[in-house]
């Protein structure tokens, strides 16, 4: 992550942990989700997910953010109202606590969410 981007994520409003996440790695105030890329200086890479885990999440019903086992109330975040209408999502669903915290915690995920 270049310099810019670091100050950039720097800048971010960061909402509250839920404690449900307390627990998870975080990064300069932010969770880092289960299906994250990791650079080889430890640090996340926000915009990068990671295919093998992001496979394992749901094959194995996987929270994509905590990597805890998914109950029965789960979301989808989808990037289209045709995605919401066929109903195919290309991403692991989460907790309700996680997707909400995603929500407010990630830009890129609130600029382009369809539901
Ligand atoms: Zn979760």
């Amino acid at each position: 992550m270049s310099a810019l981007e670091q100050a950039a994520v720097a800048q971010l409003v960061k909402p509250p942990i839920p404690p449900e996440l307390a627990d998870l790695p975080q990064w300069k105030g932010l969770v880092v989700p289960f299906v994250q890329v990791t650079l080889r200086d430890g640090s996340p890479d926000f915009r990068a997910v990671h295919e093998s885990k992001r496979r394992r999440a749901i094959e194995q019903r996987l929270c994509s953010v905590c990597g805890r086992p998914l109950g029965y109330r789960i979301v989808f975040l989808a990037s289209s109202e045709q995605q919401v209408a066929e109903r195919v999502y290309h991403e692991p669903a989460l907790h309700p606590v996680c997707a909400e915290y995603s929500v407010a915690a990630c830009a890129m995920i609130a600029g382009c969410l369809a539901i």
